[in-house]
């Protein structure tokens, strides 16, 4: 009403009629009513704009991964579970078992102090738990943990080899989690010379050692930027490039990619290994257009981008790890250095047109890829740089380096404002020694020539070792990138994880991640790289022969018979029915078993069973629209059934009197009912013809039904009385199931266990 006449008063005065053209004191509270409602509506069409356009970048891998993350109960499998994980048949299981046992027993013996120092720290080091537990898929853990009980121990380096606890020596893979790039005795002496650099001066911190100006130079000169700021570790160093980059642009948005890692600060971990949701993250596709867009479109809310470069290996997957080897799929690599080389130079671009800053996590590729990390292998220049793993010659250490307006902890227009990313142990003197020393040894000339020798040796290596795979038929490859490698498995199997094991046994140390990622340094000689491709085909040949990889010759059917399992098992710890249910499950699965070995071996009596079970499901449907037909198709389908076991299987009907079934007899009595009703309906009838059964047979049918009803209530009220409740149901629950499982166990192409 108001807004009506608000509204004709405002129509005068646009006609320009004096008469109604005036303005009331609501007229201004309307006008305001009205503005905040537009900008309302402006600001929520805009973020739901934004959404709707951000969609098709937005990588879903996390997100689904925290919603299972949520859903999916635990699942341990018993042995005979564990040996069966992919359905394969009897002998090839008893193999696994000797295996397993003896592979076990052969590690427990050359491992013995070290698997009694980790059983002595392991309930009071939650670190030692963590690592322990992501060894392997989760429902091989704990016969894995039951059996071998692994922990690597070690006392001292030799090259590229490690003594362990028991005194072995072993060639270590694991590359100290990237730290080791340049071979352990080149660390132990920088460590030693930085040290001596420094220790007149010892742990003092605040005041700095002169050595702290050498090594911002020579940063400053590696990363081609202004300054530069020192932490303890990558992830420390990852935060705070992220504040600083969010401080200095006033920006909210770090836009990350999926499946990247940039150590364990849950601001930046979108899928799983946190919790916490992330509002100011947008986790994007890597290498796709769409998030190209979306940084374009976005550009002013976006404080940086960031990007961790050794994803070129996988993109948008998680770094590798044994314990997702749910299937051999899961791991994939890319030979994709050119494809991420362009990728990364567009994303230059698009950051440098709309004023966000592009941020390269090389704590892994720094000093790893070359000299210039990640800039200098893709020829692509960030505005800031982390670094962290090796640049302290095997100190512990993180590191920014960045562009000056990016770096700022300070606004000099408010003094008040203030970003307080300080640490105590900044610029230590043993760390700052050291990185002295590594800073030094990259920066001479002849390091470029280091770095190349050694990834070509790597990338000879792993040429001759899948050579080498292939000539043994072995179904996997190693692909590296630079000298970082990982195992790809070709066959379909879900054992893999298992390579681990033997690799241990042959003396390679592999970090927790397992066959994942795998590290060589620089000096590892030829005959270290040959040691380990014998070490690596020696350990693929045993799994092979103990039976972890079959063949499709081997085990017909094992791709699908996989799949099946994986599903089943992904959908039972998704949705885990009530624990009585399950148990109630169990038993009637078993009963059928029990039934199946009793009387169901013949090949032929199988076929019976396929055909009468597939006769019964279509009358189950039947019944309710023509219960007549399927009557008699039933029975028909029951005569053939039971020709079956009294003509082909007559001597196991004695193991049927351990079963909740008929015996012999009782079936006999019940067949002669079904006999026995059309015979009294003609004897009523007194006429003997065929024309006068077809004209009684929709009542013969319904008494048929009716008998059937009255010997399976009346087979479920014995049992009830006889036993209980539960049983009488387990026994009508698989009665009235047999044709469905009866097809599944003899359909002929069903891997059949023995
Ligand atoms: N960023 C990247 C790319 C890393 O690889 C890592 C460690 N693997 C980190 C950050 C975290 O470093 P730190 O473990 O020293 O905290």
């Amino acid at each position: 009403m108001i807004a009506n006449e608000a509204l004709e008063r405002l129509a005068a005065c646009l006609r320009s009629e004096t008469a109604g053209c005036h303005f009331a004191l609501t007229d201004g509270w309307l006008a305001a009513g009205a503005l905040l409602a537009a900008i309302a509506i402006f600001y929520a069409g805009r973020s739901l704009l934004r959404a709707a356009t951000t969609l098709p970048a937005l990588a879903l891998l996390p997100a689904c991964s925290r919603w299972l993350a949520h859903r999916v109960k635990a699942r341990d499998y018993g042995e005979e579970e564990f040996l069966r994980a992919d359905g394969a048949a009897e002998p090839w299981v008893q193999l696994r078992k000797q295996a397993l046992d003896r592979l076990a027993t052969f590690l427990r013996g050359q491992n013995q102090r070290s698997i009694a120092w980790a059983n002595g720290v392991r309930e009071s080091f939650s670190d030692l738990r963590f690592t322990d537990a992501n060894r392997v898929p989760f429902p091989f853990v704990r016969v894995m943990r039951e059996k071998f009980d692994l922990c690597s121990v070690v006392t001292a380096s030799q090259g590229p080899k490690l003594r362990t606890l028991d005194g072995q020596l072993t060639l270590d893979v694991s590359g100290s989690y990237g730290v080791n790039v340049a071979g352990f005795d080149r660390y132990k002496s920088w460590i030693e010379r930085g040290w001596s650099l420094v220790k007149e001066l010892g742990p003092v911190l605040g005041p700095l050692h002169p050595i702290v100006a050498e090594n911002i130079r020579m940063l400053k000169t590696i990363s081609g930027l202004d300054e530069v700021s020192f932490h303890m570790s990558g992830t420390e160093a990852v935060m705070a490039a992220v504040r600083m980059a969010r401080f200095n642009t006033r920006r909210k948005y770090i836009v990350c990619f999926s499946g990247a890692y940039h150590g364990w600060w849950d601001g930046v971990q979108p899928g799983l290994g946190s919790e916490r949701p992330l509002e100011d993250c947008l986790t994007l596709k890597d290498v796709n257009p769409a998030s190209l867009a979306v940084i374009r479109r976005r550009a002013r809310e976006i404080a940086a981008v960031l990007v961790n470069p050794v994803q070129s290996f996988h993109p948008n997957s998680p770094p590798p790890n044994d314990a997702v080897l749910l299937t051999s799929d899961v791991r994939k690599t890319e030979d994709s250095t050119a494809r991420y080389k362009l990728w990364l130079e567009q994303l230059r671009a698009v950051c440098s047109e709309g004023g966000v800053p592009l941020i390269f996590d090389e704590v892994y590729t720094g000093f790893r890829l070359a000299p210039g990390g990640a800039q200098e292998y893709f020829g692509v220049r960030a505005d800031m740089v982390v670094y962290g793993k090796t640049v302290a010659g095997g100190m512990p250490i993180g590191a920014v380096c960045g562009k000056k307006a990016l770096m700022r902890r300070f606004d000099p227009a408010h003094p008040m404002r203030i970003a307080y990313v300080v640490g105590t142990f900044s610029a230590h003197p043993a760390v700052m020694g050291a990185m002295n020393e590594f800073l030094r040894w990259v920066s001479a000339p002849d390091a470029a020539g280091l770095y190349e020798e050694s990834n070509r040796r790597c990338s000879d290596w792993v040429r001759s070792t899948n050579q080498a795979l292939a000539d043994a038929a072995l179904p996997l490859r190693v692909v590296n990138l630079a000298t970082v490698w990982t195992v790809l498995f070709k066959e379909p199997s879900r054992y893999n994880w298992l390579l681990q094991y033997y690799l241990r046994a042959e003396g390679v140390i592999l970090s927790w991640v397992g066959t994942g990622r795998c590290l060589s340094s620089m000096d590892f000689s030829a005959e270290d790289y040959r040691d380990l491709q014998s070490k690596l085909v020696g350990a693929a040949r045993k799994m092979k022969a103990d039976a972890w990889w079959l063949t499709a010759s081997e085990y017909p059917g094992r791709e699908q018979a996989m799949r099946h399992r994986l599903v089943k098992e992904m959908l039972g710890s998704l949705v885990q029915p009530p624990r009585p249910l399950q148990t109630f499950y169990a038993e009637v699965m078993q009963r059928k078993q029990d039934d199946h070995h009793a009387s169901h071996s013949n090949a032929v009596n199988q076929f019976f069973h396929l055909l009468s079970s597939s006769v019964f499901i279509y009358c189950y449907v039947l019944a309710f629209a023509d219960l007549t037909t399927a009557m008699c198709l039933g029975l028909a389908a029951l005569f053939v059934r039971q020709c079956g076991h009294a003509i082909l299987e007559p001597p196991c009907h004695d193991k049927e009197k351990l079963l909740l079934g008929y015996n012999t007899r009782n079936k006999t009595l019940i067949v002669l009912g079904y006999v026995l009703i059309p015979v009294i309906q003609l004897a009523q009838g007194g006429v003997w013809t065929l024309a006068a059964l077809g004209a009684l047979i929709p009542t013969i049918a319904q008494q048929w039904f009716f008998w059937t009803l009255l010997v399976v209530l009346g087979r479920v009220a014995y049992l009830l009385w006889k036993y209980d409740f539960r049983i009488s149901m387990i026994w009508f629950i698989k009665l009235v199931t047999d044709p469905l499982t009866d097809i599944v166990a003899y359909f002929p192409r069903w891997p059949q266990r023995a």
